[in-house]
Parts: C-alpha cells; structure tokens; sequence
C-alpha cells in the first residue's frame, strides 16, 4: 500500500531535575553543596532524504517519544542527555500542525528539522553556591518537552503524472509501461492509492510515473478522490493525459481534465505534457482518434493502446527526449547527515 499521509503525536523528552546533595566525606564532613544538572530532555527530528520511498514506516505509528534526560547525581554529575529520536521521511513530504494546518516544514531538498524541541535539564545546588550561600538546598526541576500533534503528508514527486478519467486505461497503461501489477477494472475508482511504477527508457534511465486516482468533474473543489491526489501532480516535471476514445464524451473529457487542473492550479498547464488517446486496439478506435482531433487541431496526440502495448515505444521515446532536455535541472544532491550513528527509532 502507498501511504501518504500519517496523524502523529510527537512527544520530547523532559529534562532531568537538578540534583540536591552536599559533599560528605570522611575529613571532610562539611564539603559543600554537590548536586549536578539534569540531562537535557531528547527532541524529535525529521530527516528527508530520497530513499525512504512512502510513509509505509509511519503507518502503525502513532505516538513518538524521546527519552527523557537523567536527573544529576551528586559528585556534580550531569544526568544523561536524553538521547534525539530521528525520523527518516522521503522528499516531498509537508509536516504540517494537525490542529492549526500551519505548515511547520516542507521538506524539498534532504534537510533535518527539529519538531519537538526536549526539555531543559534542571540546575543542581552546586549552581547555587554563593559567597552568602554556603550550603544552598535549592536546584530547579527540568522543563517538560514540546508536544505536538502533526501531520505528515507526501506529495510525490514522481517525474511523469497520469493525468485521466477514471477508466481512461491509467492502470493499464502503468502496467504495461512497467513491472507493477496495478489493479485494472471496468469501473470507477480501482485505483484509490495512486500506483507507482518505474519505466526504463531506451537510454536505461528509470523514471517514476505516478497513475494517479481519476479525475472526476469537480475534482479541485474535492469531489470524489479530489485534491488528495490532485496534490500528487503538483510536482511531476511532465503530464500525460490518457483520453479513452470510447468514452461518450471523449472530446470533452480532455477539455475536462485541462479545466481541473487549472481551477486547481493554474500553473499546471504550463507543464510539459503529452496527449494520449487510448483504446486504438478496438475496431472503429481510428475513426474516433480522426474526430476527436478536428476538435483539438492544435495538438498532437498520440494513439496507444495501453492493453496491447501498441504505440508504446513511441511514447517512451518522447519521454526520453524530454527527460534529456531537463536532465541538467534536477537530481538534488545525496544526503549529508551530521551524524550517520545517532540512533533512529526502529519502525518495522
Ligand atoms: P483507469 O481507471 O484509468 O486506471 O483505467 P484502467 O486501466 O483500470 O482500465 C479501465 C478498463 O479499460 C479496463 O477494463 C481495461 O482493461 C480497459 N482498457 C484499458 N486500456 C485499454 C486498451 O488500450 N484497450 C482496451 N481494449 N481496453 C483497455
Ligand atoms: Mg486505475
């Protein structure tokens, strides 16, 4: 399953009290205030990197904790800090606050964020010592950490977004561009995660390609599936749009399509993107492909079959060149993380 978007409550660790304690030693029985600090309480960070692929880890997830840091001892020792809990989480994702929506981090490139600070450790007596103040019994207790309740949400940043109605062939086509197994039916709505899939070109690169949930009329003010997948495009660098040419409708259904996401996000229609009419294995698919394209002059579609393969190639072959010319602007730089040892939280 392709999990994109978790409800956690994230809890940073307290720090520790400051300690009360006087040195008491054989020739020595009135050696002075020797309480130690409290241990500063453990924070919860975010870690984006490009490898962890969903936010399947954070599915059975629910409440995150650091430790807490140690009171101080006496012998003026510092309590143990409470150790920072990492979160790995892919590129794409968007923390936001769960009660206010406020975004608190959108993690675009690899990058940590602390969500929850942890608490601070609290002052021994030995802090307290003063000319005046020989034998100070006071310390401070440690502060409580943040708590917050957060949402994590991803948008994919596939490089190719299918853009159709349902039933258009999205899954059909993402199945026999690539190895995934996606779910094809003849009704609405087979496909309620989007699917993910990667096609290799003829140069041997690999691209992710997103079938992404129909698109039904309406979509951008969330009807149906809407915006939680409308989300997913946002950040594709091209878009196929699949038009099933059997469809009643099928020289609307594109106008449609262009409609949604524009009312979405304008910006989307200045995507590079190409124009497919699917279907052309069944008799009469030419006739429809030549009239649909008296109503589209402007355009020029390409005419596939997505359950046959036919016109497939030519399709990977347009993706390559487009993928050649923006080659130069992408791929963000591999990961560099202060410290590969710090613990992170297990989350099988
Ligand atoms: P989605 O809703 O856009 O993901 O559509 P699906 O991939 O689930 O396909 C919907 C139906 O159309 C399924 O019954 C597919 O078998 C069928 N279909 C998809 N592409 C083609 C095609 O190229 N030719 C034919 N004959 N049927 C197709
Ligand atoms: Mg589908």
């Amino acid at each position: 399953m392709f999990v994109d978007r978790v409800l956690l409550h994230l809890i940073a660790g307290k720090g520790g009290d400051g300690a009360v304690a006087f040195r008491r030693e054989k020739f020595l029985p009135k050696g002075g205030p020797f309480g130690g600090n409290g241990g500063n309480g453990g924070s919860v960070v975010f870690r984006s990197s490009p490898h962890p692929f969903s936010l399947e880890a954070f599915r059975n997830l629910r409440t995150i904790k650091a430790p807490n840091g140690k009171p101080g001892g006496s012998n003026h020792q510092t309590g143990k800090t409470g150790s920072n809990i990492f979160l790995d989480i892919p590129l794409g994702t968007l923390l936001k606050d769960a009660h206010t929506g406020e975004v608190l981090c959108d993690f675009v490139s690899p990058q940590e964020f602390v969500a929850c600070q942890g608490g601070k450790g609290g002052k021994g007596n030995s802090t307290f010592k003063s000319p005046t103040n020989q034998t100070p019994r006071e310390s401070t207790p440690g502060t409580l950490g943040e708590i917050k309740e957060v949402v994590l949400e991803l948008k994919l940043i596939a490089d190719i977004g299918l853009v159709g109605l349902p039933n258009a062939g999205k899954s059909t086509l993402i199945s026999s561009l690539t190895q995934t197994k996606a779910r094809t039916g003849a009704y609405p709505f087979t496909t309620l995660q989007p699917n993910l899939g990667f096609v290799e070109l003829q140069d041997g690169t690999k691209k992710c390609i997103a079938d992404i949930p129909g698109i039904i009329r309406g979509a951008h003010k969330n009807k149906g599936l809407g915006l939680a997948f409308l989300r997913h495009i946002e950040r594709t660098q091209a878009l196929l749009f699949v038009v099933d040419l059997f469809s009643p409708t099928a020289v609307e259904d594109f106008s449609l399509l262009r409609d949604e996401l524009s009312s979405y996000d304008p910006h989307l229609l200045e995507k590079p993107y190409l124009l497919l009419l699917n279907k052309i294995d069944i008799p009469g698919g030419k006739e429809l492909a030549e009239h649909f394209m008296e109503s589209y002059p402007e355009e020029i579609p390409l005419l596939i079959s997505a359950k046959t393969g036919a016109g497939c190639d030519a399709l990977k072959t347009y993706l390559r060149g487009l993928f050649f010319k923006q080659a130069a602007a992408s791929c963000p730089n591999a990961a560099v993380f202060s410290d590969p040892e710090e613990p992170t939280i297990p989350l099988e």
